[in-house]
């Protein structure tokens, strides 16, 4: 299994300097790359490949010294990211004609965008040791450590955030050590007050750290816009936006990370909604809510490291009415679409529903029913144990209505 161990650098002024040029010279082949190849497709439709580009490199550091005082594998990753740019285009191109894929490879600006080069691990060229990681050209730097970093190394990213930070990406591949095996399930229902609630009726709060950062971000954004173009207060406004942000995303990742470890060790199945998030941000009410919890976000998280330990993520059609459904006897009631309707009497079997828990019984009813139909058994239990047909159920009624 492969795993990137993401931590923060503390390089020297010097280190700092030749960080900066790494990334300028892998930006600059990358661009000078691109615009050759473009030259050369219009003049003589021909295609330069990777295994040529690298050999133009050879000749091109001959006349071009500065780029032989940077790490060589920055360079070559540079003309490989191109290389793929170029192929996602292409296979994009085949695929879908009238969809707007990912578009043809852009050059790349000094500004306003993740900075960042690779390099490969050879010969010992980079190790580990406690807090320092040694790597080409740039010999020892620090880091800040905050976990082991276990496995065999196999690259290392090196970003410039936006907000000036430095940060090392450092993929290995590593064994995993599994959760022990569990028996329990859930299904999680995306709560619009709350960030979820579960089968279980546990309800997760939204986390505050939005809104309590949106004011430090009207401010900055006020003093960004009030600042002149091209001066030192410009500058500092633009760093502090760009950490306030970067605060926001840690502070997301961090709780979306802890949540995510809790349900995957405590449960063995884990029903989701499979939700438009896209759609649902349209709606402007709901907007602020979901963005900020960033579900799909929280479910590539749920999705990976299920893999890792064993588990079962299993999405559930937003078609189906998980909110609607009584989840003890399966009557649909059409009443409940009211958003505002938060608990309700089933008329049929009596059972008080709490809504957003009665959803979440529902989408773990539904999701094991799912993987029940893919194993091949019939029927499926509800999050009471019992066995459900939700459609029987529902002609029975609609007889009794009529009666
Ligand atoms: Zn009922």
């Amino acid at each position: 299994m492969q795993k990137a161990f993401k931590v923060t650098l503390t390089p020297n002024h010097n280190q700092q300097v030749l960080i900066n040029k790494t990334i300028g010279c892998a930006r600059f082949v990358y661009n000078r790359f691109l615009a050759l190849r473009q030259e050369l497709y219009n003049t003589e439709q021909k295609t330069l490949n990777y295994h040529a580009c690298s050999q133009q490199l050879t000749l091109l550091k001959k006349e071009i010294i500065w780029l032989k005082e940077v790490d060589k594998f920055a360079l070559q990753n540079s003309l490989k990211n191109l290389e793929t740019a170029y192929k996602n285009f292409f296979s994009d191109l085949k695929k879908a004609k009238n969809k707007k894929g990912v578009g043809f490879p852009k050059f790349k600006k000094k500004y306003g965008c993740k900075q960042s080069y690779k390099t490969n691990l050879t010969n010992g060229n980079i190790q580990i040791i406690e807090n320092r990681l040694k790597l080409p050209k740039l010999g020892w730097v620090k880091f800040h450590k905050s976990q082991d970093i276990t496995g065999k190394l196999i690259n290392v990213t090196i970003i410039r955030t936006n907000s000036g930070n430095y940060i090392a990406s450092i993929l290995c591949e590593t064994e995993i050590e599994k959760y022990p095996q569990v028996t329990q399930n859930i299904g999680l229902d995306l709560g619009i007050k709350s960030y979820f609630v579960t089968s279980k009726g546990e309800v997760i709060d939204n986390p505050k750290y939005y809104r309590t950062q949106t004011r430090k971000l009207r401010s900055y954004h006020k003093k960004l816009s009030r600042s002149v173009k091209g001066s030192n207060n410009r500058v500092k406004a633009k760093i502090k936006l760009a950490r306030t942000y970067q605060h926001i995303t840690n502070l997301r990742d961090d709780f979306l990370h802890k949540l995510s470890t809790r349900l995957i060790k405590e449960n063995s199945i884990i029903c989701i909604e499979d939700l438009r998030v896209a759609n649902m941000v349209k709606n402007h009410k709901l907007a602020l809510s979901i963005t900020e919890a960033s579900w799909s976000k929280f479910v590539t998280m749920l999705e990976y490291k299920a893999l890792w330990h064993d588990r079962i993520v299993q999405k559930v059609g937003t078609f189906y009415p998980s909110s609607q459904t009584c989840n003890h006897c399966g009557f649909i009631n059409p009443l409940v679409k009211d958003l505002k309707l938060r608990e309700w009497s089933c008329p049929h079997c009596h059972n008080y529903n709490s809504r957003d828990e009665n959803a979440a019984r529902n989408i773990l009813t539904e999701g094991l029913k799912i993987l029940a139909a893919a194993v091949g058994a019939p029927d499926a239990l509800n999050a009471y144990g019992e066995l459900v047909r939700p459609g029987v159920i529902q002609a029975e009624i609609v007889e009794v209505g009529i009666a």
